[in-house]
């Protein structure tokens, strides 16, 4: 018998993603169905999740789900994993993004959105879907980040029927969103008084999501080694530390794969050449195409290349600074990328500034991300923290160096072409510490002398290219954790 495993997340690709945990909850069926896990995804019913299940029954219908009608939808996540969507229009059927309007604000019901979320997946684990007269349980829930996170608290407090009570996995992909709201919400989230603790879902003085969650899962787990043990320190924690800490060993890291079906140089239609380590030297249809893509100059130098949301965190305030220096050292940049409004500005001005060395695409293009990482030399991921980070993989899987600053995901996935390294044969990229103009000028004309050296350069990109970050491992690393759980 499998273990069943209901997997409640707000984004799963390709049904609906704003950033990394689209790409991992998507992931997580098929790379934990080699291990005997029957994965099934629980996801809200927004406007382009409701596609998939246009035609289907509902397997479960509330009268009131905290106060809104709802139904349960089966369908397939991918056309192969089994899917839940929860239909519930009043919350979700909305235009805009998943948890904020076409103007960019975050949607004043978000409390209610997603503890329903969680209301309805406690539900579901505890057998409240029947079929043929036969409860259908799950053995194990797990969530994801703060819009999932309530699911646990439900389950330890005000679980569904009177059967054991389902263990939990909390996995945060971002520390940096908490799901944090006024204490008003709370009577109406359906909790006995005892959740309104430090042990349970208030966090000072208001509902703390994602608090909740790790406060009342039975393991938590981010998504490296080296984020789990930043975020027990306060400039990770973002004020969670403490909480993190007193969970001790109930606290691991399990790195994120990449999806190799879509990020795989050899296969990879949407590149002019498809290429692998041993057909380095086709790569350079993909580079002069980038190059007439986004208007640049063909040049000695290396063509760098950005795909990311541009804020703070990932260090993207800082790179319109250093543009100047990218081109007087006879580098080039393709960026990729969309957010806070005031860099986007920026960048801007720096490829005026630069014509035939600089240019940036403000937006979102999945098909033109893989030509940059196709086409490009190395790839910049400058980020202030980054619990695993998914670009530096692409970049290593398609030989297009990654540039990373030494935090979270980064310094555990990428093996910086130190003297040391250099010796051994093992580099497969470049690290530096600390985000600031100076490092990141440093680490620039770093990267431009170790292009020319060639061979040296091309050892480090077959190096990368033969790293295997597929879900094999970390796959393994969640079902063993199920497994221990269950024990
Ligand atoms: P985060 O989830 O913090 O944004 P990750 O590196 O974990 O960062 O994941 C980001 C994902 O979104 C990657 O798959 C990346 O390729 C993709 N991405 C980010 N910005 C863009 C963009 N402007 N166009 C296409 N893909 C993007």
């Amino acid at each position: 018998m499998p273990l069943k495993v209901l997997s409640v997340t707000s984004e799963a690709v390709p049904l609906v993603k704003t950033g990394g945990l689209a790409d991992v909850a998507g992931a997580l069926p098929a790379a934990l169905a080699p291990h005997g896990v029957e994965m099934t995804t629980l996801l809200p019913g927004y406007p382009s999740v409701m596609q998939t299940v246009k035609r289907a029954r509902a397997v479960h219908v509330w009268d009131s789900l905290l106060g809104t009608p709802a139904r349960l939808l089966a369908g397939k996540l991918d056309g192969t994993y089994p899917l839940l969507v929860l239909d519930a229009p009043a919350l979700y059927a909305r235009e805009g993004a998943p948890y904020s309007d076409t103007a960019g604000r975050d949607w004043g019901d978000n409390w209610r959105r997603f503890a329903a979320l969680g209301r309805a997946a406690a539900d579901l684990a505890g057998g409240a879907m029947v079929k043929r007269g036969k409860p259908q349980r799950f053995d194990l829930v797990h969530a994801h980040d703060w819009q999932a996170a309530m699911t646990a608290a439900y389950l330890r407090f005000a679980p569904f029927g009177a059967e054991g009570r389902v263990p939990s996995v909390m996995t945060i992909h971002n520390m940096a969103f908490q799901g944090w709201f006024g204490a008003e919400v709370f009577p109406q989230l359906g909790l006995p008084g005892e959740a309104w603790t430090m042990d349970g879902v208030e966090y000072h003085g208001g509902l703390g999501m994602l608090k909740a969650g790790l406060a009342c899962a039975d393991a938590v787990t981010t998504v490296s080694p080296t984020y789990a043990r930043e975020i027990r320190s306060a400039t990770f924690g973002m004020g969670l530390e403490g909480l993190i800490t007193a969970r001790g060993n109930a606290v691991s890291g399990i790195l994120n794969g990449i999806d190799t079906a879509l990020w795989n140089p050899a296969k990879d239609a949407s590149l002019a050449a498809s290429y692998n380590h041993h057909r380095l030297e086709k790569r350079i249809a993909n580079k002069r195409a980038l190059e007439a893509e986004f208007g640049l100059d063909e040049a000695a130098g290396p063509l760098f290349v950005a795909v990311s949301r541009l804020t703070w965190q990932k260090g993207m305030d800082v790179l319109p600074e250093v543009l100047d220096h990218l081109a007087g050292i006879g580098g080039r940049l393709a960026l990729l990328g969309s957010g806070d409004a005031q860099i986007e500005q920026e960048l801007l001005k720096g490829a005026a500034r630069h014509p035939g060395r600089i240019g940036i695409r403000i937006g979102y293009d999945e098909a033109l991300s893989h030509r940059m990482l196709g086409g490009g030399d190395a790839i910049l991921v400058p980020s202030r923290f980054e619990p695993c980070g998914l670009t530096q993989l692409y970049g290593l899987a398609y030989g297009c160096l990654p540039v990373v600053a030494r935090t979270g995901g980064l310094a555990d996935t990428v093996i910086d072409a130190n003297p040391a390294a250099l010796t051994a044969g093992c580099a497969t990229g470049i690290q530096f510490d600390g985000v600031n103009y100076d490092s990141l000028a440093a680490v620039l004309t770093r990267t431009v002398d170790l292009f020319h050296q060639g061979e040296v350069w091309e050892r480090i990109q077959k190096n990368a290219m033969k790293c295997d970050f597929s879900w094999t491992s970390s796959g393994k690393a969640y079902a063993d954790l199920y497994g221990a759980l269950m024990a």
